[in-house]
């Protein structure tokens, strides 16, 4: 299917843009219609070594350049993102399926995450504390860890790299990014921005690639930091053989999340919140609603009111004219794998209560809007990562139980309370087994300010994403204790070791 005609997808390498040797390539889709629109380079370890070393030269320059300055290239990169905000988010639509209005709110998570990284230097700022012995003053300063790697999924092209980059560039450290292979576009966009800001040669480095190019970073002796973001078995994965490698990890994993609608909940903004969270993207969301807890009588007309609801919903091609409210999925393959988890309900027991599949006609890699009705705590469909447009819905007595099904899910992203209890609100914030919490809201993803706190299984490592814990993710520190002689009367003794005990 792949044509001489199609795009390759360049890699960036101390400043030039490069083609791949070509021994291996993947093919990048345009979901909306099933066509080729370009080759991206699985860089072999070969290919992959010197991106770092490039990243390695730019180092010692960058980590020394005024950190007003770094943020300075920042703040153009930030302009030049709003100057490209519509053409950025068409490039997300063409590359992932999802729809331009979804595009648009991931360019703009995105971009306050950019516009965070401005303000790090403020954070960057040490502690100071004089006469913490006699004469003697401690202080720390934050310094950059070095040679930093991201590595992306593909549900979020644009927002998951602009995690980490850009608080990781103005810090002080050089990056090298490994987009999806599915979606490389976006990120060639923005480094061509980034290299448009002023962000001198090898600073910031793009390779492409699945596993080689992955194994290679993992073990690179240049390399200090990682981040991913992707599915929890390579999470794992990278956190275990990273750290093995003596490099700082942060590994953000899947996602089983959670909506429990209490009996009280108002319950059409709660369908339209749970549609939202559910079907948003196409339920390629590591914070999508996947499971609904309907507690005590609210089920039935929950499960007809969410059919009524989805079945109404907009599915198409979401690259044309036509307004849609929901777009493809990723690939024709991870259409068949979603759907296949409806025939697993109906083998466990369950009711598929909406049927997405249908004739679209075209080729787009469509599915509409599912839900399972009937479904057990332990069936598949409840435990598992469907990572597509599917609601299954467990029915509970009370909330306690509603909080045993958060408690035996060994992932822990996020979940989301529907209530006009204040209490039962609080219960369920304070008791609910995942790192993020919504009330009343659908899909609890914390802005650019706050940390990004999966748990379980959604995350391995110490520091998470985005908020302060990315600038100490990217930084190290350093203490200094500093005394003055005063001359031959000095204590040859150091005064932090001296004790005015008696005993
Ligand atoms: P994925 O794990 O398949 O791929 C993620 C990255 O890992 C890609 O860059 C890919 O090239 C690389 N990779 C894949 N297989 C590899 C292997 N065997 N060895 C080394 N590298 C490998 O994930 P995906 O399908 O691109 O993205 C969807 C997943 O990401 C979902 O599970 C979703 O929940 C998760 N996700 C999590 C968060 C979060 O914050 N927790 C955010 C977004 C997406």
């Amino acid at each position: 299917m792949a044509t001489a005609t199609v795009d390759r997808v360049p890699i960036l390498q101390a400043g030039k843009w490069q083609t791949g040797n070509g021994q291996r390539t993947g093919d990048v889709y345009n979901p909306s219609t099933g066509q080729i629109i370009a080759q991206v380079p699985l860089c072999t370890a070969e290919e992959t070594g010197p991106v770092v070393e490039a990243a390695a030269a730019a180092l010692p320059a960058w980590s020394e350049t005024p950190v007003v300055d770094r943020a300075r290239v920042m703040f153009h990169f930030r302009r030049l993102m709003e100057e490209n905000f519509d053409d950025l988010a068409a490039l997300v639509t063409r590359e992932h399926g999802k729809t331009l209005a979804e595009a648009r709110a991931e360019v703009q998570r995105g971009l306050e995450m950019v516009e965070f990284a401005c303000g790090v230097p403020n954070m960057l700022m040490g502690d100071t504390l004089p006469n913490i012995a006699a004469e003697v003053d401690a202080e720390t300063v934050r310094h950059p860890v070095g040679v930093c790697v991201g590595i992306t999924p593909y549900n979020f092209p644009s927002m998951v790299p602009l995690w980490m980059f850009p608080v990781a560039l103005v810090c002080g450290n050089t990056f090298v990014l490994k987009p999806s292979e599915k979606v490389p576009l976006s990120s060639v966009r923005l480094g061509e921005l980034l290299i448009e800001a002023g962000l001198p040669d090898g600073v910031f480095n793009i390779v492409h690639g699945d596993r080689e190019c992955v194994d290679t970073l993992l073990t690179h002796p240049q390399v200090a930091a990682i981040s991913f973001v992707g599915s929890t078995a390579i999470a794992r994965y990278i956190y275990e053989t990273g750290t093995r490698n003596g490099k700082r990890v942060q590994s953000a994993g899947g996602a089983k999340n959670h909506l429990i609608i209490m009996p009280d909940a108002d319950l059409d903004q709660s369908i339209k919140a749970l549609a939202a969270s559910g079907y948003g993207c196409a339920g390629q969301r590591c914070m999508a609603g996947s499971v609904a807890v309907a507690v005590g009588d609210v089920g039935e007309p929950l499960v007809e009111g969410l059919c009524d609801y989805a079945g109404q919903m907009r599915v198409g091609p979401s690259d044309s004219a036509e307004d849609v409210d929901m777009g493809p999925l990723i690939r024709r393959e991870h259409v068949e794998r979603v759907s296949g988890y409806l025939d697993i309900a109906g083998q466990e027991g369950a009711k598929v209560a909406l049927d997405g599949r249908r004739d679209f006609g075209g080729d787009a890699f469509l599915l509409g809007p599912c839900v399972i009705d009937n479904v057990e705590p332990g069936m598949r469909v409840a435990t598992e990562e469907i990572f597509g447009p599917v609601l299954s819905v467990i029915r509970s007595a009370d909330l306690d139980a509603a909080l045993e099904v958060g408690r035996n899910c060994p992932y822990g992203n996020g979940a989301s309370i529907f209530t006009r209890d204040g209490y039962a609100a609080r219960q369920f914030k304070q008791h609910f087994n995942a790192g993020m919490i919504g009330i009343n809201v659908g899909v609890p993803a914390p802005m650019a300010w706050f940390p990004f706190t999966g748990w379980n299984e959604s995350f391995f490592g110490d520091l998470h994403i985005q908020g302060s814990e990315s600038v100490q993710f990217y930084t190290r520190q350093k203490m200094t204790l500093t005394r003055w002689f005063r001359g031959a009367e000095d204590s040859h003794h150091d005064p932090v070791w001296k004790t005015s005990r008696a005993n």
